[in-house]
């Protein structure tokens, strides 16, 4: 499944639901979810960690279809030609 096929399914899935709740209540959802994924991350389950990663990208699909925005093309846009600054794969960066 690519990106874009997952956003896709989230949205066939939810979007009804999402549109009546609108971009800043789906964006509290968001929110919440990332602190969960804070959680997991630092005290949960390699379960526990799996969902919360599905769940916060879930939830962003959400709000970029909300949006009008294609999640995949956005990602490689950005960053399909390596490090936004520098252009590296990995990225030369200085660390400021
Ligand atoms: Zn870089």
């Amino acid at each position: 499944m690519t990106i874009r096929e997952f956003q896709k399914a989230i949205e066939a899935q939810y979007f009804k639901k999402d549109s009546s709740r609108g971009l800043g209540g789906t964006f509290l959802w968001f929110s919440e979810e990332i602190g969960e994924l804070a959680e997991a991350l630092r005290h949960g389950t390699d379960a526990e960690k799996r969902s919360e990663f599905a769940d916060v990208l879930a939830w962003l699909s959400t709000l970029a279809n909300m949006s009008g925005v294609d999640l995949e093309a956005a990602a490689l846009e950005k960053y399909g030609k390596g490090c936004p600054r520098c252009l590296g794969t990995p990225c030369r960066c200085e660390e400021k």
